[in-house]
């Protein structure tokens, strides 16, 4: 028995091979198709019993008609599917209502049939409404027609009895699963645009080539640090570090080498700031450090151990090696000069160790 269960719930949610179909509204026209199949057969058994054999024909052919719709869901066929499914609801409530009388409630299948409809993203919004005006047009029809022309022969109170507590279990099922299927659609929607929103929000704060942290993040960062600082006053420390003579790493073994040089750097970089501070790609080849609640002497310390770091280390690229060595410009923020100040007189600082010789941390 479970198995079957599992092979019947494979059957339905088999994906669409069509691009342009859509999976969720084809599993949602089988089960529906289902269940209406197993609706009909029933009907149409309870009917022939009750010696009503023109109706119970019509809900054999409309078992059918809907058996059909189940199979086009597989042929790539969605929108002829619910073409399908809406036009044998729609004219089975409508024959059923006028034949059996408005209290038997085959008038709102016409319902389930509306919110089918608005169920398929590929119908325009203002093709549904104009179907939805035109179908309640027909409830009010119907209304209107069986209660002026009540059906020759109504049904016997078992009739009745068996109808309206059918259709009662029927629409109550029916609304469930048709909840049950907006709310799962509504929900993958919202889980995918909370993705995409995040991957945006990554993109537009991370460095393409590095993966650092971005000049306009590392700002709102500083901004941050700034806030803390005026309110309780943990120190913090900003570098700025620029790689000696880059422009020769790709004159002579290419762009390609460049790029691999600054990943590395990041690589080190992130390991050094790692529980301490942030590090941001600034500008091309210039990197900038925050080293939090450090006074100077303590950021000078770590900046020491990454230059020499750097100074060591064999850089390999395919068939390359080279070495590097890089400069720093060391300040401490303070509320008195600001935090653009602070920026500027560690770039001043590199620019420093720059015309003396580079490879050092100017503090
Ligand atoms: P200095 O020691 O004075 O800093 O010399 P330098 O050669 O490093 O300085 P310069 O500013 O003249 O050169 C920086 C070079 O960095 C120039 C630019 O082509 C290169 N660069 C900037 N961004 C990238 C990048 O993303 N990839 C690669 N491969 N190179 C880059
Ligand atoms: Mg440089
Ligand atoms: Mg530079």
């Amino acid at each position: 028995m479970n198995r079957l269960i599992q092979k019947l719930r494979l059957l339905i949610v088999k994906d669409v091979s069509d691009e342009k179909e859509t999976k969720d509204l084809a599993v949602l026209l089988r089960v529906l198709s289902l269940v209406y199949i197993a609706y009909y057969i029933f009907a149409a058994i309870f009917l022939a019993l009750l010696f009503h054999y023109t109706h119970a024909f019509i809900a054999l052919i409309c078992a059918g008609l809907l058996s059909g719709c189940f199979i086009s869901t597989y042929d790539n066929q969605t929108r002829l599917a619910l073409r399908l499914f809406n036009v044998v609801t729609i004219a089975s409530a409508s024959y059923f209502t006028l034949a059996t009388g408005w209290s038997m409630n085959f008038q709102w299948n016409i319902l389930i049939s509306i919110l089918v409809l608005f169920y398929s993203l590929e119908i325009k919004m203002s093709q549904k409404l104009r179907y939805m005006k035109l179908l309640f047009t027909l409830i009010v029809a119907l209304a209107v027609f069986t209660h002026m022309a009540p059906p020759y022969r109504q049904g016997s109170e078992l009739f009745s009895f068996f109808f309206q507590t059918i259709h009662a279990f029927f629409y109550g099922g029916m609304l469930c699963t048709l909840a049950y299927c907006y709310c799962t659609k509504f929900n993958l929607a919202e889980d995918k645009l909370r993705q995409s929103n995040k991957k945006l929000i990554e993109m537009a704060s991370l460095d393409a080539l590095t993966q650092l942290p971005n000049r306009r993040s590392m700002t709102e960062h500083l901004n941050v640090l700034v806030y803390e600082n005026d309110r309780t006053g943990k120190p913090f420390c900003i570098a700025i570090g620029d790689v000696d003579f880059f422009k020769r790493v790709n004159d002579t073994y290419g762009h390609d080498t460049g790029d691999y040089v600054l990943t590395t750097l990041a690589q080190m970089f992130q390991n050094i700031v790692k529980g301490r501070g942030k590090v941001a790609r600034w500008g091309g080849e210039e990197f900038l450090f925050c080293f939090e609640g450090m006074n100077v002497q303590q950021a000078r310390a770590a900046l020491e151990v990454l230059r020499l770091q750097i100074e060591k280390y064999n850089f390999q690229f395919k068939d390359q090696n080279l070495k590097l060595t890089m400069t720093f410009g060391l300040e401490e923020y303070s509320q008195i000069i600001g935090i653009e100040a602070a920026i500027s007189k560690a770039d001043g600082k590199l620019y420093e160790g720059k015309s003396n010789g580079r490879n050092q941390v100017v503090y």
